[in-house]
């Protein structure tokens, strides 16, 4: 069975509070006696799911040309973050206990707080920076979570960010995991080939695990 766990780029996707939202124009309208209809958009990003480039938070990283398309792709886990009061961040000892002892190397995090409900949450839970550090130690490639980010909202450091894509790991933001149960998948989630970006559009889909 195939999840898609994508939030639309669309203009009634709720962008970050200040950011460029999503506009679609058209070129060309056949009903304004044109032979095609053609569209144009101007959009952050960072509208609906997408993955963020190392340049996002660091002058000289890689742009999104260099998002590798083997992290976005293979077994991923998902788990669903304890519901605690915010700011909450995510220890190395809860993540031990909620990925027991073997860590994969890809890990989606439910936290409830996403703008696929609609409105833009005001908190989420995030990684701390020493839990993310472990995570790649342990091999982690990929990080995702169904929040906005995954740094808290009101972050100015962006630790998590940069504990991630500094050590070459990567992340998603704006999964839409509202339907899907914790436990393993396949997951397919290639960033589009955009050039010199921040980030870049994902359809980022989980594929059920065949039972034996
Ligand atoms: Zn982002």
């Amino acid at each position: 069975m195939i999840h898609d766990i994508s939030i639309p780029m669309s203009a009634a996707t709720r962008e970050w509070p200040g950011d460029q939202p999503f506009e679609c124009g058209w070129t060309c309208r056949i009903d304004r006696g044109d032979s095609i209809n053609l569209a144009a958009i101007t959009t952050s990003f960072h509208v609906g799911t997408h993955a963020d480039a190392p340049l996002h938070v660091h002058d000289g990283w890689p742009a999104s040309e260099a998002l590798t398309v083997s992290a976005f792709i293979g077994p991923v886990r998902v788990i669903t973050a304890p519901q605690e009061s915010l700011p909450h961040s995510l220890s190395v000892e809860a993540l031990r206990r909620l990925l027991g002892p073997t860590i994969p190397a890809r890990v989606l995090l439910r936290t409830g707080r996403t703008i696929a409900d609609g409105a833009f949450p005001d908190d989420w839970p995030v990684l701390t920076s020493e839990a993310a550090d472990w995570l790649v130690d342990e091999g982690l490639v990929l990080w995702g979570v169904d929040a906005p980010s995954v740094d808290h909202r009101h972050s100015k450091t962006l630790d998590v960010h940069h504990a991630l894509l500094g050590r070459g790991a990567f992340v998603l933001e704006n999964l839409d995991l509202r339907y899907v149960a914790a436990g393993d998948y396949e997951l397919v989630a290639p960033p589009l080939l955009v050039t010199g970006a921040d980030a870049a559009p994902v359809r980022a889909v989980l594929r059920s695990l065949h039972q034996h």
